[in-house]
């Protein structure tokens, strides 16, 4: 990995939603199980997404992320 690299690091910022704005049969996009108590933005400067999780798939994803960035600090 060369110096471009250092500064493409991806940021991720999760805020509890107010359980009354979800509704009884709302889900979370990518389980489908669990009500989505969290709203997440994530992304580095060339690309950002936001949307709402649960609490397992937020932690799956932040997961991700980390795994992600250790995997570019391991090979530089
Ligand atoms: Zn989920």
């Amino acid at each position: 990995m060369g110096n471009a690299n250092r500064f493409a690091a991806e940021t991720a910022v999760f805020s509890t939603l107010d359980l009354a704005l979800i509704g009884p049969a709302e889900t979370c996009p990518l389980c489908q199980k669990n009500p989505p108590i969290l709203k997440y933005h994530i992304g580095s400067a060339a690309v950002r997404q936001q949307g709402r999780l649960c609490l397992t798939c937020a932690c799956q994803l932040l997961n991700e992320i980390a795994t992600r960035e250790i995997g570019h600090w391991m090979t530089r």
